[in-house]
């Protein structure tokens, strides 16, 4: 059941893991009256919306869920290392069960857009399917990426078979028994489907862009003896994961990989590359990510794997990343991806060496000059990230400032959390803040809690708005874009500097901290500690 009210305390858009906290830790304020909106038919975000086949974390799952929940830690049993999807959705479906999440939220209904009223300081959402409603504060749960990206590829109205995206797969699945498929793109989404599709298709064709430096999952059932120790120390696990670099409980090899000998180089890739998952790109030496030397040795290290399980030379070759450095981009986690390309039903379209694509045709793609005839397309063409969804909610702020006009030339935030113009509107894992180069559920339970007593705070000591300080939002953009700089990671065209959209400003959306997610969260504490130091309170 809906409240029915239409004037609230808050709204929260989406309900993902972010919506989901965020309504539970603002329930346990008192007497806040709050509306979840979402545009999916349940909780779940992520992993209600992709379902293709192959679909699960590459967090390890006693990480890669909530901590809040202390006593849900040591119930929950967790499958296997990265869970698949449907085992994802059953999670986030019972946490909403167990904390009766889903009487403050309404399904099926999309923000449309939201303006700030500067008379009565409230916002006044608008959705699709009914009345104005105002509320407070607003806060966006939308996540970093869930605004499907489909290039706009001509001819695509044309093609009589079926396509989809893999983030809008249909839910009874796809049978792709005997048909003749095509996967388009090679990123962390195409990575995990295309074994899994090349075991049911007559002929499996992926076309690459790029290619990507991807390290093995070694999924599997987790050893029970360490199940239990991990539950026996999830204080520590949660400590340690929330003081670390990236919300894991890695730590990187502190020397350079320069100053290690050859052997010592091998045996530490070799174990870490046995460890699977990201130890491989977390737990790497401390300067793969900012010396090209030292991440030219990671690389050839990758590529020797490369070429030793892909039997055609110049497949192997055409799956070899060239011209951008290792780890920059989001590391993707293989498990019998390389082997797949030794199958004979599974052909590689690079676009670099046999032509990209041109257009779909009725029966196919063409790219390269040739034509390839399918009975199903697959896009894995991501998402315009971070900032994709916060625009389409076409919020006004003081003024009528535009959202989109704001950051037309890239997103400007204080702390990721909060933007100059914009009162009482937090964003969780926004922009420039470090989100998805996290694991994420500890990004985004350090936002919500931080919200959460931000509004407490307000509502005890009798204010009623806060917005980040124009000078304090310079700052922020300015220390973000000046720590990136000393790394590697502007080198690629990754999406996380927008280069995977056409037109989309060329700027590193998250935040890579000098002390990660530890470091970050010491921040936004200290700003609290101060007073809100850099917000304006009223
Ligand atoms: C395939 C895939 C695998 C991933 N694997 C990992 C992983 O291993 N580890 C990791 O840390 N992260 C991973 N991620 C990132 C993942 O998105 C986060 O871990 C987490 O699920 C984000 O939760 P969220 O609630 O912030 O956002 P989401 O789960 O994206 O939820 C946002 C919700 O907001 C809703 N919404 C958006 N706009 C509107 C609107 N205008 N009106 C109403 N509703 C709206 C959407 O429908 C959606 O349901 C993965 C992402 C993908 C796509």
């Amino acid at each position: 059941m809906v409240n029915t009210a239409q004037n609230f305390d808050a709204v929260v858009v989406g309900a993902g893991f972010s919506g989901m906290y965020m309504l539970k830790a603002l329930r346990d304020k008192q007497g806040l009256k709050i509306r979840v909106y979402e545009a999916g038919e349940t909780v779940g975000g992520t992993w209600y919306w992709n379902r293709y086949p192959g679909a699960r974390c590459d967090s390890e799952s006693y990480v890669y869920c909530f901590t809040w929940d202390k006593q849900l830690l040591q119930e929950w049993q967790w499958s296997e290392r990265y869970p698949e999807q449907p085992e994802i959705l059953r999670y986030l479906e019972h946490v909403a069960q167990r904390h009766d999440l889903k009487r403050d939220m309404q399904f099926s209904t999309r923000v449309t857009s939201a303006e700030f009223d500067e008379t009565t300081n409230l916002w006044t959402v608008r959705t699709d399917t009914g009345a104005d409603v105002t509320a407070r504060y607003l806060i966006t749960a939308v996540g970093c990426l869930s605004d499907t990206n489909l290039p706009p590829f001509e001819g695509l109205e044309k093609f009589r078979g079926k396509w989809c995206h893999t983030s809008r797969f249909p839910r009874g699945g796809i049978d792709f028994t005997a048909k003749r498929v095509a996967v388009v793109g090679t990123g962390a989404t195409a990575v995990q489907a295309i074994p899994e599709i090349a075991q049911q298709a007559k002929q499996l064709t992926v076309f690459q862009r790029t290619a990507n430096y991807c390290a093995p999952a070694r999924n599997g059932k987790v050893d029970p003896e360490r199940v239990k120790a991990r539950k026996a120390d999830y204080d520590g696990v949660v400590r340690r994961i929330r003081s670390s670099f990236s919300g894991f409980e890695y730590s990187a090899i502190p020397k350079s990989a320069l100053d290690a000998t050859a052997e010592e180089r091998e045996r530490e890739f070799d174990r870490m590359w046995d460890a699977g998952g990201f130890a491989f790109w977390m737990a790497n030496y401390q300067d793969m990510r900012s010396n090209q030397e030292a991440n030219d040795l990671c690389a050839d290290y990758v590529k020797g794997k490369i070429r030793k399980i892909v039997k055609d030379p110049l497949v192997a070759e055409k799956l070899i990343p060239k011209g951008y450095p290792c780890g920059t981009k989001r590391p993707p986690l293989d498990s019998n991806y390389y082997e797949t390309f030794n199958k004979e039903n599974v052909l590689l379209v690079d676009a670099n060496t046999d032509g990209g694509i041109e257009e779909i045709t009725e029966t196919g793609i063409r790219a390269g000059g040739r034509e390839y005839q399918f009975d199903i397309i697959v896009f894995a063409t991501g998402f315009d990230a971070m900032t994709g969804s916060l625009k389409a909610l076409n919020l006004s702020g003081r003024g009528g400032c535009k959202l989109e006009d704001v950051w037309a030339d890239g997103p400007r935030t204080y702390l990721g959390i909060s933007i100059a113009g914009f009162p009482n509107l937090f964003t969780i894992t926004g922009p420039q803040s470090p989100s998805v180069l996290s694991n994420m559920p500890v990004s985004i339970e350090q936002h919500v809690e931080w919200v959460a007593n931000c509004i407490d705070n307000m509502r005890k000591t009798g204010k009623t708005t806060i917005e980040a300080t124009p000078e304090a939002q310079v700052q922020w953009v300015a220390h973000v874009n000046e720590i990136v700089g000393m790394t590697l990671m502007p080198r690629a065209n990754s999406w996380y500097m927008g280069a995977n959209i056409a037109g989309k400003p060329r700027t590193f959306l998250p935040y890579l901290g000098p002390e990660g997610v530890g470091g970050y969260r010491k921040k936004c504490d200290d700003v609290a500690a101060k007073g809100y130091k850099g917000f304006e309170m009223t």
